[in-house]
């Protein structure tokens, strides 16, 4: 930072403008898996990062569920201590180059935002991946600093946000640590949810590496519940045990036709095209439905992955269909503009009732209702009221159903001593994620239902403060 800019009062920093992310060619993008959003360069980092104010009493910090002290790294961008910043981060997040690309920052930090009040609140997520991808290109293969083990063993059930999240804070405080993953790759819906153009999967592998480097042991193909219990994890000498296994079952509609050749689940779908590499033909020759006429149903994160998924692979009218309007979408405020610059169709205020297939079984038409919304109700959102007579009929030939997500019943069946509420989500304590069984705790998905990635790293942090307590007593 130059003496000058070292200077800059508030009323100065006010006047900068926001500094954009330079972004692929919506055009060119909507036709390729390549990373949509390029990255600030070092000038437009320390622009961004002197938009900052350096609230004495930050109102984004209360915003973060991991708690990052956001102007002091912000501040070291702006004095060009770039190394120095993602230093900072990592005190308090172990997954900051996936953190500055996937949280909902508009409704997290960026939403209280003093500078919000009376420009474009400061861009925090893109500078806490400037920091963090700067430190991937430039930081050598340091080896980190092991701390003194303590001889405790835990065991994390699920290698997603919340378990890696709970893995590095108890390896870091000296503890063994030993993950269990049901998949073939680690990274929980970072790996198969997320499409490789919003978070590249070499930067899931290596903030994986990075724990790795910590010490943590990561155990594929092991699906818990099935290979062992939870009480045998304990028996088997492992002193306490994190259970992270998200919401991985698919929620359904439960109306006619769903189950006809075409209509996939978000979860299928996006696993073929991310996981299992179906959008690499004819590298990976995974199946995987390319309609022209296709529909996608919802209006969150998984909705959005999935409609711009289906036009990179070839469909030439990618239709959203949203129940309630534009603005009540759950889906990240920047993928929804992705979207609708990739030239992504938005219906709103329709609700599909049935699928209609052809004679041998495939999908070619779902019978719709228009929509009205009525008064907020528990989710504070406005309620979808049909209007009647309203039917009629949208010609497709794929549709995937992205409706939300339940938690996976498999690992609470088998542990029939584990208190769950009545979605199947496993009960714990808001403060320390203790479950019902001692020595157990559990977070993320699995107790929130669908949520986010940095909520599920909050709870991991939780529970690895609390594991660590209850293994030294
Ligand atoms: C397509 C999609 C896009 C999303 N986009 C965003 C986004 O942009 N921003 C955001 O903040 N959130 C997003 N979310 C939500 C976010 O990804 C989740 O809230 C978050 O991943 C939850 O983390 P988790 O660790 O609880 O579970 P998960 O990420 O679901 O990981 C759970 C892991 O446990 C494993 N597992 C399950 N059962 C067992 C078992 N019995 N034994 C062993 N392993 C098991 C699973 O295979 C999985 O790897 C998205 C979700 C989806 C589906
Ligand atoms: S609220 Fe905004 S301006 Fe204030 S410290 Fe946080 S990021 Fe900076």
């Amino acid at each position: 930072m130059s003496n000058d800019e070292n200077k800059l009062s508030a009323k100065e920093r006010f006047k900068i403008p926001t500094q954009k992310m330079i972004e692929q060619d919506p055009t060119e993008r909507a036709k390729n898996f390549t990373q949509v959003n390029l990255g600030y360069t070092e000038e437009l980092a320390v622009q961004e990062a002197l938009r900052c104010i350096q609230c004495p009493k930050p109102a984004c910090v209360p915003g973060c569920p991991v708690g990052i002290d956001i102007p002091a790294f912000i501040d070291l961008i702006a004095k060009r201590d770039f190394l120095g910043s993602a230093k900072k981060l990592k005190e308090a997040t172990s997954l900051p180059a996936i953190c500055g690309r996937v949280c909902p920052q508009e409704k997290q930090c960026q939403g209280p935002c003093v500078v919000g009040k009376k420009a474009p609140p400061v861009a925090i997520g893109h500078l806490e991946r400037f920091a963090a991808d700067y430190e991937i290109e430039h930081a050598g293969d340091e080896k980190p600093e092991l701390p003194i083990t303590t001889g405790k063993k835990a065991a994390i059930v699920g290698a997603g946000p919340g378990g890696l999240a709970a893995a590095g804070e108890l390896a870091k405080l000296g503890h063994k640590v030993t993950i269990f993953e049901a998949l073939h790759k680690a990274g929980g819906v970072l790996q198969y949810g997320i499409p490789q153009f919003r978070l590249p999967k070499e930067i899931v592998q290596i903030e994986i590496d990075a724990l790795k480097k910590l010490g943590v042991e990561i155990v594929l193909n092991a699906l818990v519940g099935k290979f062992k219990s939870i009480d045998q994890l304990l028996e088997d000498g492992f002193d306490s045990v994190f259970i992270a296994s998200g919401a991985g079952l698919p929620n359904f509609m439960g109306i006619p036709g769903e189950n006809l050749n075409g209509v996939y689940s978000g979860n299928e779908f996006l696993t073929r095209s991310n996981l299992m590499k179906a959008y690499l033909f004819p590298q990976y020759d995974t199946p995987i439905v390319k309609g022209k006429n296709f529909a996608v149903i919802g209006g969150g994160d998984t909705a959005m992955d999935a409609v711009r998924t289906a036009k990179r692979l070839g469909a030439e009218r990618a239709v959203i269909i949203y129940r309630r309007s534009f603005t009540e979408m759950p889906a990240r405020a920047e993928e929804k503009h992705h979207a609708e610059e990739e030239g992504i169709e938005f219906m709103t205020l329709v609700n599909p009732i049935r699928f209609i297939g052809d004679d041998s079984g495939w999908v070619k038409q779902m019978e719709c209702l228009k929509m009205e919304l009525g008064e907020p109700d528990a989710s504070g959102r406005r309620r979808p009221i049909p209007v009647e007579g309203s039917n009629f009929i949208l010609d497709v030939d794929a549709v995937v159903i992205a409706v939300g997500n339940s938690a996976n019943p498999l690992l609470t069946k088998a542990t029939p001593d584990m208190k769950v509420n009545k979605w199947g989500n496993i009960e714990a304590d808001s403060e320390t994620q203790a479950t019902n069984k001692p020595g157990v705790y559990a977070g993320g998905d699995i107790v929130r239902g669908g949520a986010t990635v940095i909520l599920a790293m909050g709870d991991g942090k939780k529970a690895a403060r609390a594991m660590h307590e209850y293994m030294m007593k």
